[in-house]
């Protein structure tokens, strides 16, 4: 059995598969390290493609089968009302478990928990409020359109915000009346499995959500590519989303893709000087930069250039990094060593390139992944550190003269995810935004995310939107359904009837027809011949 929460300080995990906890097939494990304090968490199945394949069969069983898709939306409500209860309810324990096994500072971690109920309330809500068109057409039909859920559909989530990911992902999923497997990040899978845990104690049916843990380049592979899965939710780098779009093409899934970025943060000189340098600062080191949207390119303009950058490094210096569960830390550790070595390749590259380094540029000595705030100023746009997402604590500082090279500077990027624009002057903030090319946006203000607002990017940013009614939405197929009223044959091969019918069917014959006009329209429409019959049953 898995541990609802360890009692040891290593707990050992099991998969959540078809409603019941179990090994991998293979019987290997992984460990889950604590980036905080270097020191082993949890024992984790190292799950494959044998694993991956029973999780999409039951998948496919509950349903093609199952009571999930075919209950009253109502009463799927309930069940999700009951799993944010649940998250509120662990909300304290759910977020140790996060923070230690990610570096996320326990404070943020709170914030997620706090924000992963509401999203399942939210979706709550929307699960009885979905609606379709009823369509005027002529003839004697009633057209309607209906929403259904797309069927068996894969969540394949990274480890900076992995609660808040899959709830992201399950909420609205599972409101449309879908079933769905997560394959969560191998550094951070604990918590997903907790979460089906609270899942199944909410009264989620076997098979309606399901936990693969193992590696990415099988078990995520594996289902990206399965023939009984019917769509992939994926958030992560641009790397594997091009992949898993490639693996999906052969079964012609739906792919929803929330990638990187390289955010814009602009300031203008007649912004509120202090919040500004508040929302750089945020923007940036709010995570240890390891978040999608991050403002992590710097536009200032050239007149309050110096002394912004000025008053932003000795805040930028002064920031507490520790571990993740100390309430003193106002920055964690990176999630892994890989991921501070990433960092560290970036930053030489930036020194290389010519880019002058303001603040930070190392890791801190001991035990943890920890590496300092780091400022670049003076960065020109066409460095790869102004080009590449390097998912750290790591600002890059341009600077601009005018409206239109700020907006130049923004939107030279292959990403498209987020930006923001300081300025008091609406006008100017309207016009800066609207001309911005991504899909996440604020102005005098940064970061704050709202379960009711699409998430999702523009570019090489993404495709499709998470959250909101766009978010559930994406989860649902759409159908129409045309009724014809008229209980009379369409009467079109008459030839070969023994009886030929009186009078005429519905179609009018060839040489009667009437070109079909649209209002407002006096070009003949070669619609379909449907579209001709204007005196049915006659
Ligand atoms: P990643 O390497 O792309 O991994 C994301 C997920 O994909 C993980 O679960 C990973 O599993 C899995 N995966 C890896 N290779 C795969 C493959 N060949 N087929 C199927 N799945 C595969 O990203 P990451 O390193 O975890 O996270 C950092 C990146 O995520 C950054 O680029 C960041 O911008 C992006 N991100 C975007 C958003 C957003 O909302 N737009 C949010 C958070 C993060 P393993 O862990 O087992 O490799
Ligand atoms: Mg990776």
């Amino acid at each position: 059995m898995a541990t609802v929460m360890p009692k040891s300080e290593v707990a050992d995990y099991q998969m959540y598969i078809g409603g019941a906890w179990v090994d991998a097939e293979s019987g290997e494990t992984y460990e889950v390290v604590d980036p905080s304090v270097e020191e082993v968490v949890a024992r984790v199945p190292k799950g494959g493609v044998a694993d991956a394949e029973k999780a999409a069969a039951a998948a496919r069983e509950a349903f093609d089968r199952g009571p999930w898709p075919r209950m009253k939306a109502a009463e799927r409500a309930d069940v999700l009302r009951r799993a944010a209860a649940l998250i509120r309810e662990r909300s304290e324990e759910l977020a140790r478990l996060e923070s230690r096994q990610m570096g996320k500072l326990l404070e943020d971690s709170l914030i997620d928990m706090n924000d992963a109920a509401h999203t399942f309330d939210y979706y709550a809500g929307l699960a009885v409020d979905m609606h379709g068109q009823t369509l005027e057409v002529p003839g004697d039909t009633m057209s309607m359109v209906v929403r259904e859920p797309i069927g068996v559909t894969v969540g394949i989530t990274p480890w900076n915000y992995p609660v808040l990911m899959v709830a992201w992902k399950a909420a609205p999923s599972l409101a449309a009346g879908n079933v769905m497997i997560v394959k969560p990040a191998s550094v951070s899978p604990v918590t997903t499995l907790e979460l089906a845990r609270l899942l199944e104690d909410a009264g989620v049916p076997k098979g309606v959500f399901q936990v693969v843990t193992g590696p990415g380049g099988e078990v995520g592979d594996h289902l990206a590519s399965s023939p009984l899965v019917d769509m992939v939710a994926f958030t992560g780098s641009v790397e594997v989303g091009k992949h898993i779009m490639r693996k999906g093409a052969d079964t012609v899934k739906k792919v929803g893709l929330e990638l990187g970025g390289k955010s814009p943060n602009i300031v203008f000189a007649d912004a509120d000087f202090e919040a500004a340098v508040d929302g750089a600062l945020i923007g940036i080191f709010a995570g240890a930069g390891e978040v999608c949207s991050a403002g992590s390119r710097l536009l200032v303009e050239r007149s309050i250039y110096d002394r912004f950058v000025g008053e932003l490094v000795s805040r930028a210096m002064a920031i507490k990094v520790g571990p993740a569960l100390d309430g003193d830390s106002e920055m964690g550790p990176l999630v892994s060593r890989e991921q501070l070595e990433r960092v560290e390749r970036y930053v030489k590259i930036g020194v290389e390139e010519g880019a002058t380094l303001a603040t930070g540029g190392r890791r801190l000595e001991g035990k943890g992944f920890y590496y300092e705030p780091t400022i670049f100023v003076d960065v020109d746009n066409a460095m790869t550190i102004a080009q590449e997402e390097i998912f750290g604590p790591v600002l890059v500082v341009i600077p601009f003269d005018d409206e239109e090279e700020a907006v130049r500077i923004a939107n030279d990027t292959v990403y498209g995810l987020a930006g923001a624009v300081w300025t008091r002057d609406v006008t100017k903030a309207m016009r800066v935004i609207r001309a911005l090319r991504a899909g996440i946006t604020w102005v005098n203000t940064y970061h704050p995310t709202y379960s009711e607002a699409p998430w999702g990017g523009y570019k090489q940013s993404g495709i499709g939107r998470e959250l909101g009614t766009f978010g559930l939405e994406e989860y649902t197929e759409v159908k129409q359904i045309n009724i014809d009223m008229t209980d009379q044959p369409m009467g079109v091969y008459q030839r070969g009837k023994e009886t030929p019918r009186e009078g005429r069917g519905k179609v009018v014959p060839l040489s009667d027809r009437r070109p079909f006009q649209r209002a407002g329209q006096d070009d003949e429409v070669r619609g379909s011949w449907v579209r001709y019959c204007q005196n049915c049953g006659e």
